[in-house]
């Protein structure tokens, strides 16, 4: 029996993903690479049928942070300044991430699983200049799909650029990189596009770096942009999970694309969350300010994460905490990987038997 991830990332791969790792052995000098990761940089700019004369997607060895991190370091110029909005863990990841870097910013501060409160924003973006605004896409902490058409419209007003962590929604939720007027997402292979840990990227319009400083060496996404459209690196790459992303992404083109993921995971979530329903576990938010990816549900009165989670692993599936305060009150279930109708029916059982 093998163990089912419903974690948020990394996913249970396919046999195909895991085959690949096994390819041949390939120096990152090579033209093998090359093509490799030239292939890797038009799959991923195809996810959101983005056009690459404004376009480019830039690959980093590193997990989902490496790829925000480099994103704001990047982007912001040195005049530049950054509002961040919170709303979870990973908005407050990028203040502290500003604020280790200094780079001035001010944030717009909500309780986490709250909706982001567009009226705060626009007083913000009235109050002050900025030049960005940083935003998380899918708040992993929670399961809410903040609303970027909202945020972008204000955004749009007063002039200022969004950067969006899009680490868990990237190949599964819409993202209008032109209609929301974007100037980066930042994402990872091995959540909605089933790779493996390793590689992450930010997909980026080509004018957005021309005013930044170099603020680091490793996470400095010009110099990645230069060397990769001249077929190169400035670091060894992973070369493995390249190899895994690009099965992944063959998969993912396979099945459907964007829109087929988006499917998929909604008709899994909505199983498993009504399943928890009439097992009388209540979901954090409701259904509809759910991203597809993942839910949060409230732990039964009585249970302890720990029990559950241990009693969920006995029987081959792996469920995730809430993070800080949440850790008493929530756990949290993902949608993403490959997992079969088999495993979703094992899964229904399980939960059955450890709830009831
Ligand atoms: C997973 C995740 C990250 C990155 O986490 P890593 O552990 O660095 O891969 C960033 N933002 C969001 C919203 C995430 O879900």
């Amino acid at each position: 029996m093998r163990t089912i991830l419903l974690n948020p990332g990394p996913v249970t791969l396919s046999a195909r993903v895991r085959a690949a790792l096994a390819r041949p052995d390939l120096c990152h000098r090579e033209s093998e690479f090359a093509m490799l990761q030239d292939g890797l940089r038009r799959k991923l700019l195809a996810v959101e049928n983005l056009d690459a004369a404004t376009w480019a997607a830039v690959l980093l060895t590193g997990s989902g942070t490496a790829a925000v991190e480099a994103m704001l370091v990047s982007c912001v110029p040195a005049d530049g300044r950054v509002l961040v909005i919170e709303n979870g863990v990973y908005g407050e990841r990028m203040q502290r991430i500003c604020a280790a870097y200094g780079i001035d910013h001010a944030r717009v501060h909500g309780g986490w699983g709250e909706a982001i409160d567009v009226d705060a924003v626009r007083a913000a973006l009235a109050a002050a200049r900025y030049t960005h605004v940083a935003v998380v896409h899918h708040e992993t902490t929670t399961g809410r799909l903040n609303d970027l058409a909202a945020l972008a419209a204000v955004c749009r007003d007063s002039g200022a650029r969004l950067l969006v962590d899009g680490v868990s929604s990237f190949g599964a939720e819409t993202i209008e990189f032109d209609r929301w007027g974007l100037d980066a997402c930042a994402a990872t292979a091995n959540k909605c596009l089933h790779g493996v840990p390793g590689t992450a990227f930010v997909v980026l319009r080509r004018a957005a770096l021309a005013a930044a400083p170099a603020r680091g060496v490793y996470l400095n996404l010009a110099d990645y942009l230069a060397r990769q459209d001249a077929h190169g690196t400035p670091f060894t790459q992973s070369v493995q999970t390249f190899y895994a992303l690009d099965e992944a992404l063959d998969e993912f083109f396979e099945a459907g694309g964007r829109a087929a993921r988006h499917a998929l995971f909604t008709s899994r979530m909505r199983r498993i969350r009504s399943h928890l329903e009439q097992l009388r576990v209540r979901g954090m938010l409701p259904a509809a300010e759910c991203s597809c990816v993942l839910h949060g549900f409230e732990l039964p009165a009585g249970r302890t994460y720990a029990v559950l989670h241990d009693a969920l692993k006995a029987r081959g599936f792996i469920i995730y905490a809430g993070q800080g305060a949440l850790s008493e009150q929530v756990f949290r279930i993902s949608a993403m990987g490959d997992i079969g109708e088999d495993d979703l029916a094992r899964l229904e059982t399980a939960l059955s038997d450890v709830l009831a």
